[in-house]
């Protein structure tokens, strides 16, 4: 997306197919933005199928995460990825995101994101922008925050998500310093 960072660390933002350009290049800006790193759009995996459960109808999103990071580019320290397709790990009905705990690969849905199609577009960009900070903060070591505010809290439903701000909690804002070091 920027040609300019030449040889800097970059986050990359890899879309799966579905996802449009606008919206890859968008939730970029945001991230980039907030996290202080050049954000590069490149689709590292456009094809999920070798993810996909029939017995569910849903895609396991710890075997895309693995995958991914098997793909990573040199000095991309972080990979997003952003797919349309509806996410689980075995333990839960459905995932809005998963991510690698310390690790470089994180991913989130929007499947569930913009179920409820009488809302804005700005409504469902922030959420999908909030749930991307949410697994970024998880690649960089940080793990679910009690403040229902913090964009660290775990959220179970979508006025969870909506209710949550953009912004770290103080206290993970120090954790997410000390691990960007
Ligand atoms: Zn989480
Ligand atoms: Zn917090």
């Amino acid at each position: 997306m920027d040609n300019t960072t030449g040889r800097l660390p970059f986050i990359l933002v890899s879309p799966t197919a579905g996802i449009s350009a606008e919206l890859s290049a968008g939730i970029g800006e945001s991230v980039g933005d907030f996290f202080g790193y050049p954000v590069k759009v490149l689709s590292l995996l456009q094809n999920i199928d070798f993810a996909f459960n029939s017995d569910r109808d849903q895609y396991h999103s710890t075997l895309i995460l693995e995958k991914l990071a098997t793909l990573a580019p040199k000095r991309c320290v972080k990979i997003l990825a952003i797919t349309d397709k509806d996410l689980f790990i075995p333990i839960l009905t459905h995932v809005y995101g998963e991510a690698q705990l310390n690790g470089i690969a994180c991913i989130v849905s929007t499947h569930r994101l913009n179920a409820d199609f009488q809302l804005s577009k700005k409504k469902i960009f922030d959420r999908i922008v909030k749930e991307s900070i949410h697994e970024l903060g998880h690649t960089f070591n940080l793990r679910h925050c009690r403040d229902h505010s913090c964009i660290m809290h775990y959220c179970r439903s979508l006025d969870d998500v909506d209710l949550k701000s953009t912004q770290y909690c103080r206290y993970c804002e120090v954790l997410l310093a000390d691990a960007m070091v």
